[in-house]
C-alpha cells in the first residue's frame, strides 16, 4: 500500500478572490471570514491512515487563503500532487468552498479521486455526488475505517459495494451503500505529531496550520468522545441528529497521553482544551487518569450542564489551574429549555460561585436565534450578564468572561430545529444543499440566515447581533476583558 499519497484538504468558506461570509457569522469562529479552523476528525484520520501505510497531508486551504490570497491558494491546489483527496465539509458554511476546490483538482488532474466527508456532506451526500467534481460521499462520523477500506479500494481498483456508508457512482448510476459503521468505541490517535511532521515534510507553515490562533495554541486540543447525550435543537452533531444510540468512547490512556504530548510540546501554553463533557464517559477514571498524571498547563474542561462543587472540586484536582466554558444560551429558563437545554439560573448562578471560589475561571456563552427569544429578551440576556459580572465576577478581576454571538448562519443540517422547525418556534427558509449555496452568494447578511424565529425575523437577528457585539465589546473593556477585536468594530460600523 505504500507509495499512495492522501490530502485531507479543509477549504475555505468561499474560494474567491476577495470575498467571505459577512463577519457576524465568523465572529465566533475565527473572525477571517475563510473559517480557517479545520475539524479535529482530520487529525485522527490522517494517523489511522499513515499507520497503515498511507502517505497522508493536511492542507489547509483555507488558512492558506486568508494568509496568502486566492492566487497562492489555486496554485497550491494546482499543484497538489495526490492520488485521493479528501475534503472536509463538516460544517455546511464550507460546502461552497469545497465544490469550488475539487472542481480546480479535477480540472487539474482528473484521476484524482475526491471524497467529500463530515456531517454536512452525510446529509447532503444524494446532491452531493451529483456533482461531476466530487467522486465519493463517506458519511458518518466515524469515517476511520471505512475510509481505509475506500482507499485501499481504490488502489486496488476492489469493489466499492463493499464499503460501508459509502456514496458512490456506478457508471454514472449513483450507488447508495448502507449506513452499517457506527462504532460504539473507537480506537483513534489524536496526537498531533504527524500534523508537526506534515509542517516539516511540507515546509508548509500557514498550510499546514490547524486554526487561525497560531500553531501552538492550537495543539492543544483533546477529544474525549464523540457524540452527545444533550438535546440542542440546533446542533446536528448530538447523538440525536446523528441517530446514535450512544456516546462513542475513547480509552483514558489514550487521553491522558495526548494530554501529555500536548503539554510537551507546548509546555507554556494558555491551556489545554478537553473536547466533550466527561461526565458523559465515566468521570471517575479520566480524573483519575488526569490526576495521576500531575499536568502543569492550565486544563479547560466543556461542561454542558451545570456541575456540583464536588465534581469541581475532582476538576480542580487534575489541573494546577482549571478553566471552564459553559454555554447557558439565554438568561430565560423557557428559551433554554425550548432550546434544548433544561435547568434553572439558581444552579447556574451555584455553579459559577462554587468554580470561582476554587481558583476557575469561566467562559460563558449566550447566544442570539433561540426559540422565542425575541429582541427585548436578548437585551434582558445584557443585563442578566450585567448582573452575573456584578454579583460574581466583582471579587475575581477578569475571571469571569460571558459572551454573546448569533447562531449563525445556519441550523445545522440534520438536527432536530432543521428537521421540524414548527416544533421549535423556527422557520426555516433553505432546506437543500442547492438552496444554501445560493444563498451564500447574497450579499444581505439577513439573507443569508437559513432561519427566522417566529419572534424574530432575520432582520432583526441580524440587528440585534450587531447590537450585541458592540455592547459586549465595551462591556468587556469596562470589565478589564478581553479587548475588541478591530475586525469586529469595522464590521459592526459597516453593517449596523
Ligand atoms: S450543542 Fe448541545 S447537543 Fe451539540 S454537542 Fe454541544 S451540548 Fe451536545
Amino acid at each position: 500500500m505504500s507509495g499512495m499519497r492522501i490530502v485531507f484538504l479543509h477549504p475555505p468558506s468561499l474560494l474567491e478572490r476577495r470575498r467571505t461570509i459577512p463577519g457576524l457569522f465568523a465572529e465566533s469562529v475565527d473572525g477571517s471570514g475563510h473559517f480557517t479552523r479545520f475539524p479535529l476528525g482530520f487529525i485522527s484520520l490522517s494517523n489511522y491512515l499513515s499507520e497503515r501505510g498511507w502517505e497522508c497531508r493536511i492542507l489547509n486551504l483555507a488558512a492558506r487563503l486568508a494568509r496568502s490570497g486566492y492566487d497562492r491558494a489555486v496554485a497550491d491546489l494546482k499543484q497538489l500532487d495526490a492520488e485521493v483527496v479528501g475534503i472536509g465539509i463538516h460544517w455546511l458554511v464550507h460546502a461552497p468552498g469545497a465544490l469550488a476546490a475539487a472542481q480546480i483538482i479535477k480540472q487539474k488532474r482528473p484521476e484524482t479521486k475526491t471524497i467529500v466527508g463530515g456531517f454536512t456532506a452525510s446529509y447532503f451526500h444524494e446532491e452531493l455526488i451529483a456533482y461531476p467534481q466530487v467522486d465519493f460521499v463517506l458519511r458518518g462520523e466515524s469515517t476511520e475505517k471505512p475510509l481505509f477500506e475506500l482507499v485501499a479500494a481504490i488502489k486496488s481498483s476492489g469493489d466499492f459495494g463493499e464499503v460501508p456508508n459509502l456514496v458512490w457512482k456506478d457508471r454514472g448510476e449513483i450507488v447508495i451503500n448502507p449506513f452499517t459503521y457506527s462504532p460504539d468505541v473507537i480506537d483513534v490517535d489524536y496526537s498531533y505529531h504527524r500534523v508537526i511532521e506534515n509542517f516539516l515534510r511540507y515546509r508548509d507553515f500557514w498550510g499546514s496550520l490547524p486554526s487561525p490562533s497560531g500553531w501552538f495554541k492550537c495543539l492543544q486540543n483533546v477529544v474525549v468522545c464523540r457524540g452527545c447525550n444533550c438535546r440542542c435543537a440546533n446542533c446536528g452533531g448530538s447523538n440525536i441528529a446523528l441517530g446514535r444510540k450512544t456516546i462513542v468512547r475513547r480509552n483514558t490512556e489514550d487521553i491522558v497521553r495526548e494530554v501529555l504530548f500536548a503539554e510537551r510540546v507546548t509546555p507554556s501554553s494558555e491551556y489545554i482544551m478537553l473536547y466533550g463533557d466527561v461526565r458523559m464517559v465515566g468521570t471517575e477514571e479520566i480524573i483519575d487518569g488526569l490526576t495521576e498524571a500531575r499536568i502543569k498547563n492550565p486544563l479547560r474542561y466543556e461542561l454542558f450542564w451545570p456541575a456540583d462543587g464536588d465534581f469541581l472540586q475532582d476538576l480542580a484536582g487534575t489541573t494546577r489551574k482549571l478553566l471552564i466554558s459553559f454555554s447557558p444560551e439565554s438568561h430565560d429558563e423557557l428559551v433554554r429549555q425550548t432550546f434544548g437545554k433544561n435547568y434553572s439560573n439558581r444552579k447556574l448562578e451555584r455553579m459559577i460561585a462554587d468554580a470561582l471560589q476554587l481558583g476557575a475561571d469561566l467562559t460563558l456563552f449566550f447566544m442570539v436565534g433561540l426559540p422565542y427569544q425575541t429582541p427585548a429578551s436578548v437585551r434582558d440576556t445584557y443585563r442578566y450578564i450585567e448582573y452575573l459580572l456584578e454579583e460574581f465576577g466583582a471579587g475575581y478581576p477578569g475571571r469571569l468572561l460571558p459572551c454573546i454571538y448569533t447562531l449563525a448562519p445556519y441550523l445545522d443540517p440534520g438536527s432536530p430545529a432543521f428537521l421540524e422547525p414548527d416544533d421549535y418556534g423556527y422557520r426555516l427558509f433553505y432546506r437543500t444543499l442547492a438552496e444554501h449555496l445560493d444563498a451564500l452568494n447574497r450579499t444581505d447578511a439577513s439573507e443569508i440566515l437559513n432561519y427566522e424565529t417566529v419572534a424574530m425575523s432575520r432582520e432583526e437577528i441580524v440587528r440585534i447581533g450587531y447590537e450585541m457585539t458592540e455592547k459586549m465589546d465595551k462591556l468587556h473593556e469596562k470589565h478589564g476583558l478581553r479587548q475588541p477585536k478591530p475586525t469586529r468594530r469595522k464590521l459592526t460600523k459597516v453593517q449596523a
